[in-house]
């Protein structure tokens, strides 16, 4: 059965999450920094309160299914509320739901040991600690073939040497969840590496520089330099060379999350400028009135409305008990699509509020900016669009004739010959 209405149960809890977001969240983005800074004294005075409403409500951490432990929302409602979250910067982690953290909970509780849980989840889900995901380098962030961060076994315990690159949240976190390579001479060359649980006071880890982009509150992305870091054989996370494999896990679940939050900040974009273009003349007439600023509104508008219909369908086809695998292709399709729809719609809205746009006291520029780092982590547009076409034509077969069969005399002769007509 088709429908495109929320369940009569859940339609309150996305309302009270939208009032929520707007009336009391939306204004941290206004006093506080970055919002992995949980120890600052002014989160905890100002996000904590609202963390424990949020508690209350029973809406906390609701991104574990509950085969990991959690309430089970599926993927459906979890993006019709990342949707909500993604209003404001602060949204995901008042409800818990932030990235990395979100998606290290998910490998932990899939992969980790009773004594892993016990240790990293359960501070984790309730954000006692922020944590950090590194797989990057600096020669390679796209093909993580080039990775060379890499282990050796010493009896009991493995010494890592090796950098990482554009490790988000470095400096904050009480530790990584990082690809090593354990095994350089393994068959596979998607076996070759292994995940490692890393508290990040152990002794030889530097962080050598953070980096930042124009937009965010402060420098969080860490070069990190590894010598000699030892860590016992208990924090590998998983089976020997299986880090490709929990990497994968995490992605899925992420990028529908991603995607619904990227979404929210088009639509605040769109939804500024509607307000704009309808209080703001010219020549005589509002914005509003003029053909080529209706184009831009149109244009926006329809960008929205098929990309929040792509992601909704791939979530809901995730619940249909297809896994993240099967739906490859769908994934990438938003991943791939996602950066598009916030650049131009955040051009748009720029661009539409002229010099004011541009400007400091507006947004815009951020949005845009922040395009490109969804363009760019979890990978390029590029590898995502090469994942679509490649499962795509899995559908398709060659046709070794000269001519292809849908050829108009080919298909004529036929629909002759199927009804007896003379030609
Ligand atoms: C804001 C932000 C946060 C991040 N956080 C993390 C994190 O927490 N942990 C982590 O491990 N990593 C993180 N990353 C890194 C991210 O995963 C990498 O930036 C990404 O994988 C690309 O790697 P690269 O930057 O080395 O670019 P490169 O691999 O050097 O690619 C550069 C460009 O080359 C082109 N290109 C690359 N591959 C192909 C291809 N196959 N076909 C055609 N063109 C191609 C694309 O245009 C691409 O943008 C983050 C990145 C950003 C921007």
């Amino acid at each position: 059965m088709w429908s495109f209405e929320n369940d009569p149960e859940f339609q309150p809890e996305l309302d009270w999450i939208d009032t929520f977001v707007r009336e009391k969240v939306q204004p941290l983005d206004y006093l506080l920094g970055s919002q992995w800074n949980i120890h600052d004294p002014e989160f905890v005075r100002l996000v904590r309160p609202l963390q424990a409403e949020v508690k209350e409500r029973g809406l906390w951490a609701c991104h574990l299914g509950p085969e990991l432990g959690g309430p089970g929302y599926g993927q459906l409602k979890l993006a019709l509320m990342n949707e909500k979250f993604g209003m404001s910067r602060f949204g995901p982690i008042v409800f818990g739901a932030q990235a990395p953290d979100t998606g290290n909970s998910e490998i932990l509780a899939h992969f980790g040991t009773p004594e892993q849980k016990k240790r990293y989840l359960e501070p984790l889900l309730a954000n006692e600690v922020v944590s950090c995901f590194s797989m990057t380098e600096p020669q390679g962030g796209a093909d993580p073939l080039l990775f060379q961060t890499a282990a050796v076994r010493d009896g009991d315990e493995w010494v890592v040497n090796g950098e990482k690159w554009f490790a988000s949240e470095a400096e904050t976190a009480a530790f990584y969840i990082m690809m090593v390579v354990t095994d350089p001479e393994a068959a596979s060359p998607y076996a070759r590496a292994s995940m490692f649980i890393i508290d990040t006071d152990t002794p030889g880890i530097e962080i050598v520089r953070n980096y930042g982009f124009y937009g965010e509150r402060e420098d969080t992305h860490a070069h990190l330099r590894l010598t000699d870091v030892r860590v016992p054989h208990s924090a590998m996370l998983g089976e020997p060379g299986q880090a490709f494999a929990i990497a994968q896990t995490r992605l899925g679940g992420g990028r529908m999350h991603h995607a619904m939050r990227t979404l929210a900040q088009a639509t605040r974009a769109f939804d500024m400028t509607c307000e704009r273009v309808l209080s703001r003349s010219t020549k005589g007439e509002v914005l509003a009135r003029k053909q080529m600023v209706q184009e831009k509104i149109a244009d926006s508008w329809v960008q929205l409305r098929q990309f929040r219909l792509l992601v909704l369908e791939t979530a809901w086809m995730a619940d249909q008990g297809q896994d993240w695998k099967a739906i490859r292709k769908n994934v990438s399709a938003v991943k791939a699509i996602m950066p598009q729809v916030l650049h131009d719609i955040s051009s748009r809205a720029l661009h539409l509020h002229g010099s004011l746009g541009l400007s400091h006291e507006m947004p815009f520029a951020e949005w845009v900016i922040n395009s490109f780092h969804v363009g760019l982590a979890d990978g390029p547009t590029e590898v995502h669009k090469m994942v679509v076409a490649r499962e795509v034509l899995k559908d398709y077969k060659a046709d070794d004739a000269q001519f292809p069969s849908y050829i108009r005399f080919e298909q004529e002769r036929h629909a002759r010959a199927l009804y007896g007509v003379e030609a």
